[in-house]
């Protein structure tokens, strides 16, 4: 999540903005949003103080003019350094430093944050679980939709364990819905809780809108899959919630994340799904996101992919066998056989993802998912090396 430094005066609380222009305000007021609105000069002040005058409510002062910000009545955000755009969909939270952009229009990847408490401990967690109740979060979700100007394409569920939240996971699910009926959901979950038939029929009794359920597998048997999300049990559930998806007609992607134990039995797992999955779309192959739990567990999840090539190699021609299309994320290409780069992606979300120097006479730079940008911190997954030629 991006945070644009800002000094904040005037709210009571915790508030799903829009920034929005002067001129448009007439044109996206409602009575339940909230708009920040970006004023630039005295002359735009005294219009904005005109129109709550006139009784349009739920305006908010959006200025760099420490002047405008001193003297305003409104709630105010003061941008500095870094200005919101236009659509921003934006968390103010009293006593911060700071605005939360919540969503970004120009983003290619959008994701909305569910909840922080999870059922499992994955060994390579890139969003360390805390147990506190933030079910606030869902309702907060469910603001953005209300707030977001524009249906993109895809728009990702995560967490934590979004199951967690129960059925106003449903809610959630329902408001992006009625708001942006042509906005498909991918949604990543565990989806051990899936096995609870009663929870199963609350969620999924009549979903019509378009869900794609990431399900993270990382075995092909319970001591490996359970070993890796660290929770005894995990794989029977998983296998169970997977199968009450199908039963449900959800479409599916399995993840697996290429850390040190997954990699060891890799080409087994895909056998594992190819005979009793069958029915997943896609199964994704993916690169260790270097944060998180995974720098505590190091030994097992730094891994130079390069040198389980053949592993990699084997498993994909596996999967493309028994007619499952296989994904590849966060792999570079230079990384991996350039008989795999058909199936790799640009998969590291724009604002995560950086290039280092000898990406620059890459011939493929175009079409690299390049590295987390937390690499820097002195995590190689791989010796990086320019391709020369196409
Ligand atoms: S050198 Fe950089 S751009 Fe080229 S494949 Fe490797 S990571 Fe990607």
């Amino acid at each position: 999540m991006r945070t644009a430094p800002a000094d904040i005066k005037g709210f009571a609380y915790r508030t799903v903005m829009r920034v929005t222009e002067l001129p448009t305000v007439a044109r996206e007021w409602r009575p339940d949003l909230n708009l920040l609105v970006r004023v630039a000069s005295s002359t735009d002040m005294e219009a904005l103080t005109q129109l709550g005058k006139a009784g349009v409510s739920n305006l908010a002062l959006l200025t760099a003019e420490p002047s405008l910000y001193e003297k305003s009545e409104f709630p105010s955000v003061l941008e500095l350094v870094e200005p919101l755009n236009e659509g921003d969909v934006a968390e103010v939270t009293p006593g911060r430093t700071g605005v939360h952009v919540l969503f970004r229009e120009s983003d290619v990847h959008h994701t909305v944050f569910l909840t922080n408490r999870c059922n499992s401990r994955c060994l390579m967690c890139s969003q360390p679980p805390t147990r506190q109740d933030d079910s606030w979060l869902a309702d907060e979700a469910i603001r953005v939709a209300m707030h977001m100007r524009i249906s993109p394409k895809t728009v990702g569920f995560t967490g934590g364990e979004p199951l967690i939240l129960g059925g106003k996971l449903r809610e959630v699910i329902d408001a992006f819905a009625t708001s942006h009926p042509d906005t498909k959901v991918d949604l990543l979950t565990n989806g051990r809780l899936l096995a609870d038939p009663l929870l199963a029929h609350d969620l999924l009794s009549d979903m019509r809108h378009p869900i794609t359920w990431l399900v993270p597998l990382y075995g092909h048997a319970d001591f490996l899959h359970d070993f890796v999300v660290q929770a005894p049990g995990a794989f029977d559930q998983t296998i169970g919630g997977l199968l009450t998806l199908h039963s449900h007609g959800q479409r599916i992607q399995l993840r697996i994340v290429l850390v040190e134990p997954v990699l060891r039995y890799l080409p087994e797992l895909c056998e594992f799904i190819c005979r009793n999955l069958p029915f997943v779309s896609e199964v994704a192959l993916m690169g260790c996101e270097p944060i998180g739990f995974a720098l505590a567990n190091r030994d097992t999840c730094e891994v130079d992919i390069f040198e389980w090539g053949e592993e990699l190699e084997v498993s994909v021609k596996r999967l493309v066998r028994g007619g499952l299309f296989p994904v590849l994320m966060n792999l570079p290409l230079c990384t991996i056989q350039p008989e795999l780069w058909r199936y790799a992606h640009q998969s590291i979300s724009d604002w995560k993802r950086t290039f280092v120097a000898e990406c620059d006479s890459c011939v493929v730079k175009n079409n690299c998912s390049g590295l987390f940008a937390w690499h820097e911190k002195g995590w190689r997954p791989a010796t990086i090396k320019a391709i020369r030629e196409g």
